[in-house]
């Protein structure tokens, strides 16, 4: 039998450089792998999947080491890590890119920023491109463009190909467009491992932002008001809303709009006319300046944390606010929130079985957010937030795939909806012998004859 080699920048615990290498944005739930592979080329990736099928040992795919449950990480095992593969090419007259699985999102935006062009990302600058686009993508312009991944061509991807030697295919709405479909909204690390991804870009300048503080005695009006508000506004416009813990006492609202600061100032009058808000930024930037406004460090920092999600697909009855507000009064520490996007616009203007992104129909992304810096606040922070995602079950749908949390009891139903079927189909199609494999990874569809 042939013994595959691996090749590429190869780390294992015996190197000084493995506690970095294997360290992801979540430290909680730690994971110790046996070897970390950084692939340079495709070669790398076709090698390192081979290995593993010979060796028969555990691995995990990796890029921007985002994953909220660290399903990007295995103990004892190999992980296949792009993040080195990073490269963006520009067509101009296309109007697309070709972009490397590697590439995080500070990378992406900052390349086509050179050359006057943007695609809809998500905030943090170190989030993975590839994870981010395989489960959805949301970020400030999502209502005028869409998810990240309705922007998608096509995508190369390793694919374990059964017994055979694994295999580099294209993805994308004619070649392979059942994987292409479960690539918008199917999650990471199912299907095989994505090396590049080609995008339609958008010409970008300038953009308008906003930014409200309330305190937290404008809690209840304030988010009201913007959930009415941001749902229905221009769908140039896209907006979040942070409900903070009452100790940080904050409510802040902040949103990106492709359009004048003169327009901006009268559309979110809704806002600035509820409560006393006690701080209103409004201004014109060069559109890498909102990239950087939205992009919060902190969020690029390892950090110990929990975070938990769902969609609403209407308002929160006053009930459901109150439930949010006395949570925030008994939250574990300081730091712990409640965060919202609003969707809507080009978001719903794709039906819920087009992509499996199943909730096209949601008006918003709701996010439960708790970190913790000693490890005795680990149990509270994350009992926090599974009774917070419990006591609002009435009021949400479903959770976002790239919001992953492993408390969810039914996550198959929760991440895919409707879609889960044709999602489990396409996996027994290109992952028959189930190796693309984790905790929460879409089971194959059984096979009846
Ligand atoms: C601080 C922070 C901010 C965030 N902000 C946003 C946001 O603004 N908008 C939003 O929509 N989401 C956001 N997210 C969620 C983010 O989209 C997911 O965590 C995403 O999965 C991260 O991808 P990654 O490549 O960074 O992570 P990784 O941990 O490397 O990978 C995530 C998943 O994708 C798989 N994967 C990685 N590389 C590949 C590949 N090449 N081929 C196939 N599968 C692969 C992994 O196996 C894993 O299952 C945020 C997360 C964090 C921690």
């Amino acid at each position: 039998m042939k013994k595959t080699k691996l090749t590429g920048r190869i780390v294992t615990p015996n190197d000084a450089e493995y506690v970095q290498a294997r360290t992801n944005n979540t430290l909680n739930n730690p994971k110790f792998p046996k070897i970390i592979v950084f692939c340079q080329k495709v070669r790398d990736v076709l090698n390192a999947l081979n290995w593993v099928k010979e060796n028969n040992m555990p691995f995990r795919v990796r890029s921007g080491r985002h994953s909220y449950e660290n399903f990007s990480l295995v103990n004892g095992g190999l992980i296949i890590d792009v993040s080195e593969m990073n490269k963006v090419t520009v067509d101009r007259e296309e109007m697309t890119a070709k972009i490397e699985a590697g590439a995080n999102l500070g990378k992406v935006y900052n390349d086509l920023w050179e050359k006057g062009m943007t695609i809809p990302g998500g905030t943090e600058s170190s989030v993975g491109l590839v994870g981010l686009t395989l489960g959805g993508g949301i970020g400030m312009l999502t209502r005028l463009y869409g998810l990240t991944c309705d922007n998608l061509l096509e995508v190369e991807i390793v694919i374990a190909n059964g017994h055979g030697e694994a295999k580099l295919i294209k993805a994308n709405k004619t070649q392979n467009s059942d994987l292409f479909w479960a690539c918008c909204g199917g999650g990471g690390g199912n299907f095989g491992i994505v090396t590049s991804l080609k995008f339609n870009v958008h010409p970008i300048s300038t953009v308008s932002i906003f930014s409200i503080i309330w305190e937290w005695k404008d809690l209840e009006d304030a988010f009201d008001a913007w959930q009415y508000w941001a749902i229905r506004t221009d769908d140039r416009l896209t907006s979040e809303i942070e409900l903070k813990s009452k100790e940080a006492n904050q409510i802040i609202a902040q949103g990106e709009f492709v359009g004048p600061v003169s327009k901006l100032k009268e559309l979110i009058r809704p806002l600035t006319e509820t409560g006393s808000p006690i701080k209103v930024m409004v201004k014109q930037v060069p559109y890498i300046e909102a990239v950087h406004f939205f992009d919060e460090a902190s969020g690029n920092i390892p950090a110990y944390k929990k975070r938990s999600g769902s969609f609403l697909y209407d308002p929160l009855p006053k009930n459901a606010i109150l439930i949010m507000k006395r949570f925030l009064e008994n939250a574990p520490n300081v730091r712990s929130s409640i965060w919202h996007q609003s969707l809507g616009g080009a978001v719903s203007k794709l039906k819920p079985n087009e992509t499996a992104f199943f909730y096209r129909n949601a008006k918003i992304a709701q996010e439960y957010l708790s970190d913790w810096r000693i490890p005795e606040e680990e149990g509270k922070s994350i009992r926090w937030i599974e009774e917070l995602r419990n006591a609002l079950t009435r009021y949400t749908t479903g959770d976002y795939v790239n919001w992953p949390d492993r408390f969810i009891r039914d996550w198959p139903t929760a991440y895919y909806g409707g879609n889960l079927n044709r999602l489990r189909a396409v996996k027994r199609e290109y992952d028959p012998l189930n190796l693309f494999k984790f905790p929460q990874s879409i089971p194959p569809l059984f096979k009846w004859i």
